[in-house]
Formats: structure tokens, C-alpha cells, sequence
């Protein structure tokens, strides 16, 4: 076995739980590496998983929450790791240069962090759109594979407005609607909106802003890195 980003060999410790894991999963990442992926812990904003000194609601998500069109669409963020030198290092690899098979080294964080935020939920996956441009460039969406970590439902029922489309409307209608996405289908049940990064929180407030006139009854976002 050798692991995903470093190639060393990795030679796991005879214990119990390795042992299992041997048969059980394939260990994909060596302990050193593992240590450097540095997942959220510790004291963070409640809505967004931003670290913080206290578990207060922070600045930005106190303005999300009395915006005239997006109070109350995203319930809140789980991010599983936060945004480091390592972290960009592999998602420049793995995004940029379409190593599809790096998203393995997230997989044990991913499915641990959702366990213990959405275990009892039971949502459906809607992961974030590309362009179709954007999605040949790189061979394959991101958000859809962290999607396909977990043994969910999958509905792709956003799509991306295109320039072109943009470019078709009025300047009015341009102005009134920045929306990057367009909804395919009717959606219901809770919906858990799946993306790499949680940034300003714009584009996962758009998608649930959509998602909830599409029908869905709870929208929460489950993104990868909170940077
Ligand atoms: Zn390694
Ligand atoms: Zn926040």
C-alpha cells in the first residue's frame, strides 16, 4: 500500500482496528500526511463552520440571516477540513489538474464529519454545478465526487446559466437576478447542497434560495473546506 499523495509505503501497526481496516477499507493516506489534512475542530460559528474564539454567530452569517432574499434558505455549513498550504496543494492537483482519484484522501474526514452532523437526516445530495465548459475542461465535477463519497441519493437538479443565457436577458433582468443557477426539476425532503469550498457563502445561499421554491423542506450545505 502506498499512499495517495506522497507515494511512501505505508506499513499500518498491527492493531485491532488497523487489522480490521486492512479487510474492511483500503487505507489510502500514511499517518504523516493524514496529521497535515487538518480538520475543523474546536470552537467555530454555528451556521457556517467558520473557526472562531466562541461558538457565536458570526459577522457575515448575522447578515445572511435578515438579507431581504435569503434569510432562512440555508439552515447552516458543515465543512469537514480548513483551507491550508497542504489543502491547496492537493486541490490544485486534484481540481486543477484532474487527479480524479485524490478525492479518496478526503473520503474518511467526509464520511466521519457527516455522520456526526446529518447521520439522522436522510437528506438528498444536490452537488453545485459546473458550466459544461468547465466540466470538460477538467474531466469531472468536484462537488459530485465528494457527493459520491457518501451512499446517498444524488439529484442533479441545479444547472448552470450559461453566458449566453445571461447575455439573452435584459440589462434589467441581468441586474435584478445574479443567480449563477437555474433549477431542472422539483425537489422535496431535506436537502443537503454538497461543494468544495465554503467561502463567502453567495453561491450555497443561491442554490438554496432555489432549492427552497423547488420544494425542498430543510436545505443545509455540506462543503469540504471552509477557507
Ligand atoms: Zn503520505
Ligand atoms: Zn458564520
Amino acid at each position: 500500500m502506498h499512499c495517495l499523495w506522497c507515494h511512501n509505503e505505508i506499513i499500518p501497526e498491527i492493531t485491532w482496528r488497523n487489522f480490521l481496516n486492512i479487510f474492511g477499507e483500503n487505507i489510502v493516506i500514511c499517518d504523516s500526511c493524514k496529521q497535515k489534512l487538518t480538520c475543523i475542530v474546536g470552537p467555530a460559528c454555528p451556521r457556517c463552520s467558520r473557526s472562531s474564539k466562541n461558538e457565536l454567530l458570526c459577522g457575515d452569517c448575522k447578515q445572511w440571516s435578515t438579507h431581504p432574499t435569503f434569510a432562512g434558505v440555508l439552515s447552516k455549513n458543515v465543512s469537514v477540513f480548513s483551507y491550508s498550504p497542504f489543502m491547496k496543494e492537493i486541490m490544485n492537483k486534484w481540481k486543477y489538474r484532474g487527479d480524479y482519484v485524490l478525492v479518496n484522501l478526503f473520503k474518511a474526514g467526509v464520511q466521519k464529519r457527516f455522520k456526526e452532523d446529518f447521520g439522522k437526516l436522510n437528506p438528498t445530495l444536490v452537488p453545485i454545478p459546473l458550466s459544461a465548459t468547465r466540466q470538460q475542461e477538467r474531466g469531472f465535477n468536484q462537488a459530485e465526487a465528494i457527493a459520491q463519497l457518501l451512499d446517498l441519493p444524488i439529484d442533479d437538479a441545479l444547472t448552470r446559466v450559461t453566458n449566453e443565457k445571461q447575455a439573452k436577458k435584459s440589462r434589467q433582468q441581468r441586474l435584478q437576478s445574479n443567480n449563477p443557477f437555474q433549477l431542472k426539476n422539483e425537489v422535496q425532503g431535506p436537502i443537503l447542497v454538497i461543494d468544495d469550498l465554503y467561502t463567502t457563502g453567495a453561491t450555497l445561499h443561491w442554490a438554496a434560495y432555489l432549492l427552497k421554491r423547488g420544494g425542498a423542506t430543510t436545505i443545509d450545505s455540506f462543503t469540504l473546506i471552509r477557507s
